[in-house]
């Protein structure tokens, strides 16, 4: 286990750097440059506050109210509008939880929800309104969840999720991922986080250090949705990534006034490709309270879809999903 000395001891910079996160709208403004009558405070931001941290805040334009990173964290008044058919609980998460932390609703794969905390508050998460708190197993027990794991040998591959499970300590990870190691039949690990893109500090040494160890086959998902998140810190992140042996792949979510034409879609491809990354899924938004404004009718999004495929090679084309509650797997849109 990582040995620390409390007399030398420093948070990781990583750390540092989520603590010191923009979480007040005025400020992001003022750092944007952008006029202090954009600020809106919904009623939203009380269960959902502001959460951006400055290495992303970086990427976007100055002076531009529509810069689509800035649309991706900034909370505007639309978010309070009640609109028929957009739920809570759209993907029917609570129902799926056998064990607290554990959704296990598709064949031979299980994901743990590991922790409730992200670094990055993303406005049209449909995880917005989840009860993490009762959700998230107590304290890092996960006890619960590897005995269901380990008992159910159907399941091959776990996935750390929340949240963001990169928001959670090394000395935690590696002790989660030596236990799941443990378990003959899970062969593989697959993490889902959006930290390589919005806090790439996240993957210095010591993280990567007990990745590389882990005798699991290794698989990272990360979430990037607009070209603009991939710039030089985050294609070293991702690099470090590759070196530990992890398969890159990108799920990005189509939204409105954020990625929502041809030429931002096959953009994002073609940065996540340079960066070693391939497109896996673009879901279409789910139907979140509060995320309204973000939606893209599905004939609209399948039109966009076509097009790109006559631009990119096929790897390059995501493939377009919608989650279901009770489906066996994500619904692709053809
Ligand atoms: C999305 C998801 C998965 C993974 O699905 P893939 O199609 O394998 O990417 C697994 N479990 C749950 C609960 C999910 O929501
Ligand atoms: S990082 Fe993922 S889980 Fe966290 S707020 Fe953004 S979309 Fe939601």
């Amino acid at each position: 286990m990582l040995q620390r000395n409390p007399l030398t001891w420093q948070r990781p910079r990583w750390q540092q750097e989520l603590a010191d996160a923009v979480r007040d709208p005025a400020e992001l403004l003022r750092l944007l440059e952008l006029p202090p009558e954009l600020l809106a405070t919904p009623q939203a931001m009380r269960e959902f506050p502001l959460r951006v941290p400055r290495a992303y805040v970086a990427r976007m334009r100055k002076g531009d109210p529509t810069d689509p990173l800035l649309r991706q964290v900034l909370p505007l008044i639309e978010e309070d509008a009640q609109t028929p058919g957009f739920l809570a609980d759209p993907v029917g998460d609570l129902q799926a939880m056998p064990q607290p932390g554990l959704l296990h609703k598709y064949h031979g794969r299980a994901l743990l929800i590991t922790t409730g905390a992200c670094a990055v508050h993303c406005r049209y998460c449909f995880r917005r309104h989840f009860p993490y708190s009762d959700a998230k197993p107590a304290a890092g027990q996960w006890q619960t969840a590897l005995e269901h794991i380990a008992a159910d040998t159907s399941l091959s591959e776990i996935i750390l999720s929340g949240g963001d499970p990169l928001a959670l300590s090394d000395a935690r990870l590696a002790a989660l991922t030596e236990q799941l190691a443990a378990i003959p039949h899970v062969r593989r690990l697959r993490i889902h986080t959006r930290l390589p893109i919005v806090l790439p500090s996240r993957i210095n040494d010591e993280f990567r250090a007990w990745l590389s160890a882990s005798p699991l086959q290794k698989v990272a998902v990360i979430h990037a949705n607009h070209a603009h998140e991939i710039d030089g810190d985050t294609a070293a992140a991702l690099r470090a990534l590759q070196d530990c042996g992890v398969t890159l792949l990108n799920q990005a979510v189509l939204l409105r006034g954020v990625n929502d034409s041809v030429a931002a879609q096959a953009a994002l491809s073609e940065a996540l490709f340079a960066a070693g990354v391939l497109p896996y899924y673009l879901h279409v938004l789910d139907r979140v309270q509060g995320a309204a404004h973000f939606d893209i009718p599905e004939t609209e999004a399948r039109a966009l879809l076509g097009a790109l495929r006559d631009r990119l090679p096929g790897y390059l084309v995501p493939r377009l999903v919608r989650e279901i509650e009770g489906g066996a797997s994500k619904r692709p849109i053809m």
